[in-house]
């Protein structure tokens, strides 16, 4: 993209109306623009890195044999009527009616609508297991709508929903996402501890909620610093494997970590003094199992092996695309900007021209787009007639992970500079020296083309 023909209404003043971080910065970058109280509309840059997330989400989902669908945004009120919820939800449900006077709602999650489904096509063990999930918009009426996209009205979430004819094979969907969980939020990178958490009305232990530390976050967390050094890495994982999967969960989830609603605190002192933190987070995820409660309610039954009808398992399982945003720029980012990680980038790298109009400046960053473009790359070109200084701050407002600095002075000796945002290290190449390294660098990311 060249940027004398993008859309990016950076802006230079902070914001009075952003409280933190992430909200000020994705302001200035031109990347999303309120529309009205926790309702935003995605700008250009906001959008191509939702994309991205939500890409990376799809792609481990499909990997753990889950099954992407789409779901409707607006839901009649019935279904909800028949699980009880639309009375218990309360004021966060906004409630429409249509030109006949029918009940709707803009769904903040999709339960009932799944079940529904479900209930209609399935009856037998031999289809199971089924996990089946969407990625779209939800909207609840937040009383506090804050932070941007961090508490939103209407936000992005991936939630899914597996079906099992037993407990146990319900628990083996549980692993198989908190698994692919781990694997999307270290592509993202992002690291994002599952921690126990609150099972809420319906109980049981088997929740888990991923936090994000971040002073900023909205839940505060107390837990094993060991729990920090953890990674999932690039290790082969066989989802079918119900051993290989308990595994991971048991290596994940036996330190403490917990949430506020589940923190004990006479559990918590047996963890060595010096390894016990308390801190912030932020929740950018939620795996739950609640066994029979939904199919019970609507009345979704299965036929196992020996004939018997019962209700099906379930559970659900959510991630918060659109806050995610937040999250990495909270977890990733300086006094000059947003330090983007290469998995969720929205350009690969930036080239800055110090001189437009330079014919031989103009040339050398037309071949380095055309390299980069060629080796599957998205770069974005300043070609602006501008200050360096001016380009160089707007560079490292939106936060791209690299950039390639293209001048009259560097290309007489045949080199350019490339420069990390990260470290701020700069080096001097050959231009094709320096898109080697960018293709290299991101050999090692399984990034998606933006939009
Ligand atoms: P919270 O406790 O933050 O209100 P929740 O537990 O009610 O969230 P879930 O129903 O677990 O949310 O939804 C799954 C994920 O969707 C959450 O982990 C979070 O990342 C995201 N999410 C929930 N509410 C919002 C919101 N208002 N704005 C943006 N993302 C949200
Ligand atoms: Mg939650």
């Amino acid at each position: 993209m060249r940027l004398s023909r993008y859309f990016l209404p950076v802006l230079k003043e902070n914001p009075s109306e952003a409280q933190i971080v992430s909200h000020r910065y994705m302001l200035r970058a031109g990347m999303i623009k309120q529309s009205a109280a926790g309702i935003y509309s995605w700008l250009p840059l906001g959008f191509k890195v939702l994309k991205k997330i939500e890409t990376i989400v799809h792609e481990e989902q499909m990997r753990a044999g889950h099954i992407p669908m789409l779901m409707p945004t607006l839901q009649s009120a019935d279904l909800w009527k028949e699980s009880g919820r639309y009375d218990d939800y309360g004021q966060e449900m906004l409630r429409i009616s249509d030109r006949h006077g029918r009940d709707m709602l803009y769904g903040p999650t999709n339960e009932e609508l799944i079940t529904d489904i479900f209930r209609s096509h399935v009856g037998s063990y031999k289809d199971l297991p089924l996990t089946l999930y969407h990625i779209q918009w939800k909207f609840r009426d937040e009383i506090r709508p804050r932070f941007g996209v961090m508490r939103g009205r209407e936000f992005y979430m991936k939630d899914g929903y597996n079906f099992d004819l037993t407990k146990e094979d319900a628990l083996h969907a549980y692993n198989r996402h908190l698994v692919s969980y781990l694997r999307s939020y270290e592509r993202m990178g992002l690291q994002a501890i599952p921690m126990r958490a609150d099972g809420g009305p319906i109980g049981g232990d088997y929740t888990h909620e991923f936090l994000v530390l971040a002073d900023t976050g909205e839940s505060e967390v107390f837990y094993d610093s060991a729990v920090t050094d953890l990674t999932f890495g690039d290790r082969a994982i066989d989802y079918d494997s119900v051993e290989q999967c308990q595994g991971v969960l048991e290596e994940f989830t036996s330190k403490y970590a917990r949430t506020d609603e589940t923190h004990d605190e006479a559990l918590f002192n047996e963890v060595p003094e010096e390894r016990r933190r308390v801190a912030r987070g932020i929740e950018v995820g939620q795996i739950f199992y609640f066994g029979t409660k939904y199919s019970e309610a609507l009345g979704a039954n299965v036929q196992g092996p020996d004939g018997k009808q019962s209700p099906v398992h379930m559970g659900s399982h959510g991630i918060g695309v659109s806050r995610l945003l937040g999250a990495i720029i909270e977890a990733s980012h300086d006094e000059k900007g947003i330090i983007w990680p290469e998995g969720v980038t929205p350009f690969h790298c930036g080239i800055v021209n110090l001189k437009q109009g330079d014919a031989e400046a103009d040339a050398a960053c037309e071949s380095l787009y055309e390299a980069l473009t060629a080796a599957g790359l998205e770069p974005l070109y300043d070609d602006r007639k501008e200050r360096a200084g001016g380009k160089f701050a707007t560079m490292d407002l939106i936060g791209l992970p690299w950039r390639i600095t293209v001048g009259p002075r560097g290309l007489k000796n045949g080199v350019v500079e490339l420069t990390s945002r990260r470290s701020g290290e700069s080096e001097e190449l050959s231009p094709e020296a320096a898109v080697q390294k960018i293709v290299e660098i991101y050999a090692n990311h399984q990034t998606g083309r933006g939009f």
